[in-house]
């Protein structure tokens, strides 16, 4: 197949060859046609397949006739400024032979910026919801939306972002297309797409919640006092060139970054705490291959497009089994090789089942030599180690949903202090 065949147009032709993208991938095979049929679409598409090209291309062919009389004719709702900004650079990079003028709103930027560029007119918007939401209030119209795409919808929903979806999602005009992509299946997305899908055909390019064939996964037991020590030696001994870093929380981000500049590695660290700026320069500098190491948490994960990227190592596992598949899909994309490795201490055996059972297979278990575990740190009730699991992720899940209403709404410098305070650290280790 090549994207000719598919039907797209000379201008995009000419732009994706730039891109050097040489053949349609599978979810873009499947989607562009039904989408420049105008049909609606409920797409389980992994993360790294090429989705971002599979509605955009075919949105910039139905927008390329220009209607002057007309407002913003494409929303594209994301639930992070990363992915809106990934998704804002590939549009740019599709349309530079087209006359279409693309905008992205995210918070953190300056709404009264954002309105300015507005006012200048603009086909296509890629927003967060809670941005988008600020300009509905301030007068944004979307009576002549005609594509509304919702990307990583099943993170939006996980987010809470419900509401404000059912809030914009009515102020499109009653005929209009939606483009509903999730990389993971839940009750949620699916109650969700009942609601804003119109007899919708489905795509499913892989098996729900599976990860990318191309990637080798292996889990490495460890003892949670030594898992710093094993990342540095796993990067130096192996010369991993560069390599994503997981960890549960913020503060184990930190923690694990001030432990390995001192073996070292140079890297940098991207979670919430940190502002848009810094998130940007720090996955640029990474990019650029002037850091070695980058370290985030789960929630910038998802917009993390950097190509090339061999390796992934999850130095804590994910609290949430499906963060597992987007943390390792930032490896392995558009059929590359790639490489995802986890640590594990005792206490994550029990994370790590769950994660099996979610994407139906088994991942290796093997010890590095040298970092065998001890076995004096042995539970003596493992039912105790079982129940603690649980407790942590309830905790971890209301922390989350506790940040995410807090960072709703602007808080005090009191407030902040009190937040800062409440995070806990997550090492277990009993020695
Ligand atoms: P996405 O799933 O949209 O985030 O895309 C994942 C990566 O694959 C991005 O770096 C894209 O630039 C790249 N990509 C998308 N489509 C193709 C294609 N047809 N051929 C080669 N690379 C692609």
């Amino acid at each position: 197949m090549s994207f000719e065949k598919l039907g797209i147009i000379k201008p995009l032709l000419n732009a994706v060859k730039d891109l050097g993208y040489d053949k349609p991938t599978l979810v873009q095979t499947r989607a562009i046609p039904i989408v420049l049929a105008k049909k609606d679409i409920f797409a389980t598409a992994q993360t790294g397949t090429g989705k971002t090209a599979a509605f955009a291309l075919p949105i910039l062919q139905r927008l390329r006739k220009r209607e002057e009389s007309k407002g913003v004719r494409a929303v594209i709702l994301s639930p992070t400024r990363e992915l809106s900004i990934q998704i804002h650079d590939d549009i740019v990079g599709f349309s530079k032979y087209m006359d279409i003028k693309t905008t992205i709103l995210v918070g953190g930027k300056d709404l009264q910026k954002q309105r300015e560029v507005l006012k200048n007119g603009t086909e296509i918007v890629i927003a967060t919801p809670g941005r988008l939401l600020e300009h509905i209030e301030s007068g944004l119209s979307l009576k002549d939306v005609e594509v509304f795409v919702l990307d990583e919808a099943d993170r939006m929903l996980d987010m809470g972002f419900t509401k404000d979806i059912r809030k914009i999602h009515p102020l499109m005009p009653k005929r209009h297309q939606t483009l509903l992509f999730s990389a993971t299946f839940s009750d949620k997305v699916r109650k969700l797409s009942k609601l804003i899908l119109t007899k919708p055909a489905f795509i499913e390019t892989a098996k729900k919640n599976t990860t990318v064939d191309t990637i080798n996964q292996v889990a490495y037991q460890v003892d949670t006092a030594r898992k710093a020590e094993l990342l540095a030696y796993l990067i130096g001994s192996r010369n991993f060139p560069q390599v994503l870093v997981f960890t549960r929380t913020k503060q184990s981000a930190d923690e694990l970054a001030a432990e390995i500049v001192k073996d070292g590695l140079k890297c940098g660290i991207i979670h919430g705490d940190k502002t848009k700026a810094n998130r940007l320069k720090t996955l640029n500098q990474f990019k650029e291959g002037l850091t070695r190491v980058l370290i985030a948490t789960d929630i910038a994960s998802r917009g993390l497009d950097i190509e090339n990227l061999p390796y992934v190592i999850n130095y804590e596992l994910p609290s949430i089994p499906e963060d597992y598949v987007h943390r390792v899909g930032r490896t392995g994309r558009a059929g590359r090789q790639g490489e995802a490795i986890s640590l594990i201490d005792i206490y994550e055996k029990y994370d790590m089942k769950d994660i099996e059972k979610l994407i139906g297979q088994k991942i290796p278990l093997e010890v590095v030599e040298g970092f065998e575990p001890d076995p004096t740190i042995r539970r003596k009730d493992v039912d105790e180690v079982k129940l603690k699991a649980e407790h942590k992720r309830s905790a971890e899940k209301k922390e989350r949903q506790f940040s995410k209403n807090k960072s709703n709404r602007p808080q005090t410098k009191k407030q902040s202090i009190a937040t800062k305070k409440k995070r806990k650290t997550t090492k277990r280790d009993p020695r």
